[in-house]
């Protein structure tokens, strides 16, 4: 099956073999091409070896440059973009100097975690750019999520520094705009799952502190007041332990629109998880579009038929812990064609054509479906 793109990559092809050809086999000038300096008139007209090398080496770089052109609507053989693709949504919550246990991760090896993401092509996304396969990132990329649990001051904390707050430089995010400072097309993302008040021994007030995430970009998300196990708690205890995060993200920012949970302990109960989407607090109504389960897989993309938002996958930070970012690194290493790669374009939904049936149809919206 012949695509658009495909169609427009030929005919680019054989306009440029037909104006080699022609160049090869006639004595007219050479077509000037664009950003090329013309060559002086009676070059043309009695072209030596030298002018004639010249010329070919002119009308090879031309050709060049149209290649270029042309790999930028992308070859897709090569490039094999696979949007229903695997998506790795990483679980962070503790941050320090060194690594107490399993749930936390060294400022050097998170460091390494930039670096390594961004060496293999793992680009930068938001929670919620990935639940509405809104991703915006180069061809050939993958994305990739960050989510920190806990509201630990290790993940976030506000110093004071020549009578402003800033981001202290020994936390995750003083680390990540470090990294995204020097790779700005790393992306700087990451969703914040807080309990009850978050980033204690910052500075400012808590509101101060998630304003200045919001305003880096980042997002906030709901872990339970009280960091509750919503498998132990019975219907109004979940709705008392979600709603008042709700309420008090309503009083600090009303228009904030984000609302997604990350279960604490990865805990539910499919007899109550009906509250824990949906449910009421006092005056105020809550809806989660998505609920995070405690990692252990890269989760199918958000138009795979097997998305589900509501018991949303994730990974767990780490080097040979259990399922982690490094044993799933390998994995798409070794099994390239799980992984989720972009082929550019927003638009767009491309995969290879094998997989269609893992299309979620009512997923597609106005996007072009591309396959090849
Ligand atoms: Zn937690």
């Amino acid at each position: 099956m012949w695509c658009h793109h495909q169609k427009k990559i030929i005919a680019v092809v054989i306009t440029i073999l037909l104006i080699i050809l022609s160049g090869c086999k006639s004595a007219e000038p050479s077509p000037s091409v664009p950003g090329l300096p013309d060559l002086e008139e009676s070059q043309k007209n009695n072209p030596s070896q030298k002018d004639i090398d010249y010329a070919q080496g002119e009308r090879n770089r031309a050709e060049e440059q149209k290649q270029e052109d042309i790999t930028t609507q992308i070859d897709y053989q090569k490039v094999k973009p696979n949007e229903l693709g695997e998506v790795m949504i990483v679980m962070y919550h503790y941050f320090g100097e060194e690594e107490k246990d399993t749930w936390w991760r060294s400022f050097e090896n998170f460091r390494k975690d930039l670096k390594i993401l961004y060496e293999k092509g793992y680009r930068l996304i938001s929670l919620d750019d990935f639940l509405s396969n809104n991703i915006d990132i180069p061809a050939g990329t993958s994305p990739v999520v960050f989510t920190f649990d806990d509201g630990t001051n290790g993940q976030f904390k506000l110093i004071e520094k020549n009578g402003h707050k800033v981001v202290s430089p020994d936390t995750a995010v003083g680390i990540m705009q470090e990294f995204y400072n020097n790779h700005p097309d790393f992306g700087l993302e990451g969703t914040f799952y807080i309990n009850d008040e978050a980033f204690v021994g910052s500075a400012g007030t808590e509101k101060e502190r998630l304003q200045y995430l919001l305003d880096l970009g980042m997002d906030i998300g709901n872990h339970t007041f009280g960091h509750t196990n919503l498998a132990k708690a019975d219907p109004q205890a979940i709705q008392e332990a979600i709603g008042k995060h709700v309420e008090k993200m309503n009083n600090y920012f009303p228009n904030y629109k984000h609302s997604t949970l990350a279960l604490p302990f990865g805990e539910y109960a499919n007899s109550t998880f009906n509250y824990i989407v949906e449910g009421q607090y006092n005056n105020i109504k809550y809806k989660n579009d998505a609920v995070l389960l405690v990692g252990w897989k890269p989760s199918p993309s958000s138009v795979h038929r097997n998305f589900d938002p509501l018991k949303l996958l994730r990974v767990r930070a780490g080097e040979g812990v259990e399922h982690d970012m490094y044993y799933y690194l390998d994995y798409f290493d070794k099994n390239p064609e799980m992984r989720y790669v972009s082929d550019g374009d927003k638009d767009t939904i491309c995969f290879p054509e094998e997989l269609s049936e893992n299309l979620r149809p009512e997923k597609v919206g106005d996007k072009k479906i591309i396959t090849y």
